[in-house]
């Protein structure tokens, strides 16, 4: 009887690519994928232990997973817990037969499949990827960082960024093309540092002129996520406004607006620095669309700093923002920092990021309604297609409802926006020939 398996996948978009690529490569070995994990021979966890609320989700879901696994199917755990805390995790966890780090890439696949030692080392991030449901994807262009953020733990155990090659990635993306995806979405740890560790510093431009004429074969769109600020620069920026296929929406990985607080973070920047930058392309491109993440509460944080984040995130009117409390994470210069922020303070100052965002990503959503966008359609619920166009990234931004029309995912559709409920748009599809409203 063939074998079936199931891959539950938590954390971020990185996961969801090395998810695809263990799917893969258990379908290339045969295996058959189980709709619920309750069917499955096999079960994998891909886990994410960016904090302390996803790892405790990681092991949660793990316990829920062994308890529900029918009798004598194996459970394996990887990712980025099983990476940090491998035999410390392998002890908390006995359910599991098998823990896994990505070092052991390679080994992943044999550890899972045979329940034994690996025999021979592949690579996960060159793996083949599956065929896939959804008409985008996301394609991890480089593994590991080279910073060294005082926040971060992840140089620390996926070590000095490692760049794929432009071939490589040009073949996956024409194959993931070929089955049917009209988007992918390209990611790293630092995505506008790819290509420094190859002696190619800059050649995030070059790879996307080269993945825009895939547009022959059916790409529509490419989508930037994880941008440096310090690396948004032309001739990436100039680049990404001119190809047909790169949609003008902007990632910035900031963090905070304080530039003091900045250099406690270890990283780049100022708030008047983000704002240039954030002006000049919207002067640049009206349509360009921008999104980025904050940590409240970093050690030293004081209500100045705090304010000026608050300045900022009003002048700079971003479509979308996250904002994360600060985690202290083992192995990072920042557990060492002092002026460490309560967290009833950090709470507090979280509250007041959100009361500020709030409103000017809900203004940003409102004044689209009477707009025309492009959508691309990423599902059919029933009689209402979903989908998205330039301004919303897959599974992070909101979503364009639009009921009681026809179309298949991956068709590209016109859309008139009709109204706005909270971070989704609602709307009619357009027929040929009507012109906008
Ligand atoms: S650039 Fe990102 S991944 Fe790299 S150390 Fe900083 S936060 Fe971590």
């Amino acid at each position: 009887m063939v074998e079936r398996f199931y891959v539950e996948t938590l954390g971020c978009p990185k996961n969801a690519v090395d998810s695809d690529k263990v799917v893969a490569s258990l379908l290339a070995d045969g295996l058959e994928p189980a709709d619920r994990a309750e069917d499955a021979d096999l079960v994998v966890v891909n886990t994410c232990a960016f904090i302390d609320a996803a790892r405790q989700e990681s092991i949660e879901v793990t316990l829920a997973l062994s308890e529900t696994r029918k009798q004598g199917a194996r459970l394996v755990v990887t990712g980025c817990m099983a990476e940090r805390y491998g035999d410390e995790l392998a002890a908390a966890l006995p359910e599991a037969d098998a823990v896994v780090g990505f070092a052991d890439e390679g080994a992943l696949v044999d550890v899972v499949l045979r329940g034994r030692k690996p025999t021979g080392v592949r690579d996960l991030l060159e793996l083949p990827r599956p065929a896939t449901q959804a008409p985008w994807a996301y394609v991890k262009v480089a593994e590991g960082c080279d910073r060294a953020c005082a926040f971060c733990a992840i140089p620390s155990f996926r070590g000095a960024q490692r760049s794929r090659t432009i071939e490589s990635i040009e073949a996956e993306v024409a194959g993931l093309v070929d089955g049917g995806v009209v988007e992918i979405v390209l990611v790293a740890q630092d995505l506008a540092w790819y290509g420094r560790d190859i002696g190619e510093p800059g050649s995030l431009a070059p790879l996307l002129r080269r993945l825009d004429r895939l547009s022959d074969r059916g790409l529509t769109r490419i989508r930037l996520l994880y941008l440096y600020p310090s690396e948004v620069k032309d001739p990436l920026v100039s680049t990404m406004l001119e190809l047909p296929t790169v949609v003008p929406y902007f990632d910035l990985s900031l963090q905070h607006a304080s530039a003091p607080l900045l250099r406690r973070m270890k990283r780049w920047g100022s708030g008047d620095r983000f704002l240039e930058m954030i002006d000049g392309i919207r002067a640049a491109e009206p349509d360009a669309v921008f999104r980025s993440s904050f940590i409240v509460g970093f050690p030293g944080e004081t209500e100045d700093d705090h304010d000026q984040l608050l300045r900022f995130l009003d002048t700079a009117r971003l479509d979308w923002a996250g904002f994360f409390p600060f985690s202290p994470e083992d192995g990072t210069a920042a557990v060492h920092l002092d002026g460490v922020v309560a967290s009833a303070v950090a709470e507090e100052r979280l509250r007041e990021c959100g009361e500020v965002q709030e409103p000017i990503t809900r203004a940003a959503r409102d004044s689209l309604i009477g707009a025309r966008l492009d959508v691309i359609v990423d599902s059919v619920d029933g009689s209402t297609l979903v989908g998205r166009s330039h301004r919303e990234a897959p599974e992070i931004d909101g979503v364009i409802q639009v009921p009681g029309a026809n179309g298949r995912p991956g068709a590209r559709i016109a859309v008139d926006v009709t109204d706005a409920i909270g971070p989704d748009l609602i709307g009619v599809p357009v027929l040929a020939g009507v012109p906008a409203a």
